[in-house]
């Protein structure tokens, strides 16, 4: 259902942050997100200012019955930041950051992204972990898990989640910690955005003002990749590594010759001293010259890279939970990649373990614990003809590399159905979900989401 008139003027008099509708100069800029392709209408954008903006949005939601869709940083790759004809919630201008740098937590709004958090905490020599990209919002990112470049060193961005601050669909603004609400607080640790409206987060943050890291580019040869798994599975804690196996971009640090030749594009950041970060780096070094070599001693901040404003690329990708990449996988992702034309595809290999893999996947509602490589597959299309070509070599791609284990990891999930949610939530992990939810949303109101209906 749309939402009419009335619902709107309602809005306007009931907030004290902004009423976004269609007739206003900035609503086409406001309904952009991350993703391009994505092009819904909604009948107003609510830049809430505070939880109570949040519970009277979620009020005249549930009256007037209009969809709503929440929005943090905008990169969901469904699109679910977006409603078409209904209401979206936008944390955006809900970027408090109070930092307690004595006891080393840090209470943050879900408006933020994870760059503005890293950047202040840097200032301190503080960090938490998120993902591997300054944009992203630390709202979706948190409520799903969170893999990022601290991840085994200090496990997922859930790991260091104190406590959060979120409205419910009956529009209780509830504090949920161990102790408070411990159901919600499972859940929420990996259940993404079904169980309301995460206004605040707590979080543990880690001393890092030590700290080596930044891109290395090495050609993609099956043993060049293999290698690089290998020395990733076996390096100390301290290191983690995302490596994006495509072709080089047309980056001035790249020889021009090389644009476009396969290479494996990789981030490495080591969370300790500079010897030992160095030493944990040589081998990676060894593989093969270096079509790059960025690593150096930094501030952990500089890891997220400058990105350009109006970067919207569309994309179909598929995500999948692997243990080993040895040569024979690695000769398969190479030809993979060689034989497609796509104008850019990849095949990203983050290496687990360490802290992550610590917690027991009962602890948390991400219960992907044990897999050692998480594998996210991307391809650019132009046009729906395009589409359908680029989607059909992820899927074929992805089903070559699945290895027994059919989970997923929910943030990295498109619009790709129930079928694949549930298998983002293995084990016992669904129906216990479908329990909380069925506790804090009965009716499924939060539903534009990886959605998890409630339990009967
Ligand atoms: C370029 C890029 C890089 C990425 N890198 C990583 C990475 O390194 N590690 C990683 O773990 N993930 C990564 N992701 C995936 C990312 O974590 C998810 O897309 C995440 O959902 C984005 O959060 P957001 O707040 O930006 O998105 P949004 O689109 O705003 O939200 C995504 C979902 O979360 C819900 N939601 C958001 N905020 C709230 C809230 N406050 N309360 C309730 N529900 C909420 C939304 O309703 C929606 O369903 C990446 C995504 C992109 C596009």
């Amino acid at each position: 259902m749309s939402i009419d008139a009335k619902a709107i003027a309602d809005l306007r008099s009931a907030v004290r942050g902004r009423v976004i509708a269609p007739e206003d100069a900035d609503y086409d800029e406001a309904r952009t997100i991350f993703y391009g392709g994505i092009d819904r209408r909604p009948g107003a954008i609510i830049r809430v200012a505070d939880a109570d903006d949040v519970r009277r949005v979620i009020s005249v939601a549930q009256d007037s019955g209009v969809e709503l869709a929440v929005r943090s940083g905008g990169h969901s790759f469904a699109g679910h930041s977006l409603s078409e004809g209904g209401i979206v919630l936008d944390l955006k201008d809900m970027r408090a950051l109070d930092i307690d740098p004595e006891h080393r937590t840090a209470w943050a709004e879900t408006g933020l992204t994870a760059g503005e958090y890293t950047t202040a905490a840097g200032e301190h020599g503080l960090a938490t972990g998120f993902g591997d990209t300054g944009s992203v919002g630390i709202g979706g990112l948190t409520l799903g898990g969170g893999v990022g470049f601290l991840v085994r060193k200090f496990g997922l961005t859930i790991d260091d989640l104190l406590a959060a601050e979120l409205v419910t669909a009956d529009g209780r603004l509830l504090h949920t910690d161990a102790e408070k609400y411990p159901d919600l607080f499972w859940a929420i640790r990996g259940g993404g955005g079904n169980f309301g409206v995460a206004t605040r987060f707590q979080f543990r943050m880690h001393r890092v003002d030590e700290f080596v890291g930044g891109l290395l580019i090495l050609p993609a040869t099956p043993a060049v990749v293999a290698g690089f798994m290998a020395e990733a599975g076996s390096a100390p804690d301290e290191l983690s590594t995302i490596a994006n196996v495509m072709p080089a971009p047309p980056m001035p640090m790249v020889p021009e010759e090389l644009h476009g030749r396969l290479s494996v594009f990789a981030f490495l950041a080591f969370a300790g001293g500079v010897e030992d970060g160095e030493r944990a780096i040589a081998p990676f070094r060894k593989l093969a010259p270096p079509l790059a070599d960025l690593v150096r001693p930094m501030r952990y901040p500089e890891m997220y890279q400058p990105e350009e404003g109006g970067y919207h690329p569309t994309a179909v990708a598929r995500t999948l939970l692997v243990d080993t990449i040895d040569e024979a996988v690695a000769q398969d992702i190479v030809a993979r990649l060689e034989a497609s034309d796509a104008p850019l595809r990849v095949a990203q290999l983050r290496v687990l373990g360490g802290a992550m893999s610590r917690v027991p996947p009962g602890a948390t509602a991400f219960a992907h614990r044990t897999n050692r490589i998480m594998v996210n597959l991307a391809a650019f299309y132009e046009g729906p003809e395009d589409r359908a070509v680029r989607e059909a070599w992820v899927v074929e791609f992805e089903a070559a590399l699945r290895q027994g284990d059919a989970g997923v990891y929910v943030n990295f999930l498109g619009d790709e159905g129930a079928a694949q949610v549930r298998r983002a939530y293995p084990g016992g992990t669904w129906d216990r979900l479908a329990a909380v939810k069925r506790r804090y949303d009965p009716t499924n109101f939060f539903h534009v989401n990886q959605n998890i209906p409630p339990g009967k």
